[in-house]
């Protein structure tokens, strides 16, 4: 459906504002480097406030960087007025017009373009269809549902075959059910019309189901950039590990470095790494074990006492103790294991491959 899917580049990019309480400026992005393949299903990832939104309203013209350059396609756009950049954003308020029914809502951005009517009709006809709205061109938007309407928001972006979709939280006014739905069509739609897509949301598994690259920010710095089997395994740093996903943290340090390998002492008891990174013995360590990739079993890696558990039906949920370390644990298959109870002496057990050292 693009004319001409795009590539986004961001270099060196900051954008300062000044804080309204104190008066003072601050960086709510930082010294940014990204790039964005033509196609690519990118989302910006990360708590409230820490730079999401700025980084796509620089890339759409609604604010200017202090400092960088950003490219769209390979060529500098920060002169650019929004109108003149190749790019449309679905908002998280829909933005539609209440008072004109879907065509109109539609058609509005290729009127402004003064197209011949025939071919308004033919692109909004062609657009619905992919959005799942056919048949409805005649229904008032202000009559619609939060997800039709969702759907006509990201019509109206489409129809004007931007080189690359902005989305700044679209389904954050959606209910639970109605959102998930709504992630598998917009990645559906975007594979369709092979369009370069960027996604703001605070919502990991929404960013884990869409993307191709996650791009996971930390008060207004660029902290990881990776597609999401890379964040999700080997994150930067305990922030990520925590972000995405749950993870646990094991505390200690490195006794032995053989190549690349080794051995980590945790709570006064040996752990095997196939990989301690750039760490030599005697640094301090932190191992992350994500829950589901311990069990507990009656031998293992640490001793522990289990301090929770619960069957929550396709999982078994347990807390244990090692030592003053809480590590959690989650048996996707209950069936298949022993299953202990509160106050039971165990261990947990893993494999030298399971855990990541930061
Ligand atoms: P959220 O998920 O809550 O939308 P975000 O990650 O998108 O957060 P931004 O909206 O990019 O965060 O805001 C980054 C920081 O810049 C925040 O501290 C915010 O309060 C501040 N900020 C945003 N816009 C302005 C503005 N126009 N003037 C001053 N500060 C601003």
């Amino acid at each position: 459906m693009a004319k001409e899917k795009k590539g986004v580049r961001l270099d060196h990019v900051s954008k300062i504002y000044q804080d309204p309480k104190t008066g003072k400026d601050f960086y709510a992005v930082h010294d940014a480097n990204i790039n964005i393949e033509p196609g690519e299903f990118v989302t910006l990832l990360g708590p409230s406030g820490c730079g999401k939104t700025t980084i796509l309203r620089m890339i759409a013209g609604f604010e200017s960087p202090n400092e960088g350059e950003i490219y769209l396609g390979g060529e500098p756009i920060n002169e650019l007025t929004p109108n003149k950049r190749d790019t449309a954003m679905v908002f998280q308020s829909y933005a539609l017009l209440p008072h004109y029914n879907i065509f109109d809502n539609v058609a509005y951005g290729l009127k402004l373009r003064k197209l011949p009517k025939d071919q308004i009709a033919e692109k909004v006809h062609g657009i619905l269809g992919m959005v799942g709205l056919e048949g409805m061109e005649d229904r008032m938007t202000n009559q619609l549902s939060g997800g039709q309407q969702q759907r006509v928001a990201l019509a109206r972006a489409l129809v004007l075959e931007p080189g690359v979709l902005l989305f700044d939280e679209p389904l954050s006014n959606l209910d639970a059910k109605l959102r998930v739905d709504m992630r598998n069509e917009i990645r559906r739609i975007q594979q369709q019309a092979g369009i370069t897509a960027i996604y703001v949301t605070h919502d990991q598994s929404e960013a884990m189901a869409l993307s191709d690259n996650i791009i996971i920010m930390k008060k207004g710095v660029v902290d990881q950039i990776g597609d999401p089997h890379t964040v999700y395994y080997h994150p930067v740093d305990e922030f990520v590990a925590d972000f995405i996903g749950e993870s646990n943290f094991l505390r200690g340090s490195i006794s032995k470095k053989d190549g690349e390998s080794g051995l980590a002492t945790i709570e006064g008891h040996e752990v095997e790494v196939a990989s301690i990174g750039h760490l030599s013995e005697g640094d301090k360590c932190v191992l992350v074990l994500r829950p589901e990739s311990a069990q507990l079993a009656e031998e293992g890696v640490l001793p522990c006492k289990v301090t929770l558990s619960r069957f929550m039906g396709n999982y078994q949920n347990y807390q244990v103790m090692v030592g003053d370390t809480l590590v959690k644990i989650t048996d996707f298959n209950p069936k298949n294991h022993k299953i202990f109870e509160v106050g039971d002496e165990a261990f947990v057990k893993f494999g030298k491959e399971d855990v990541h050292v930061l």
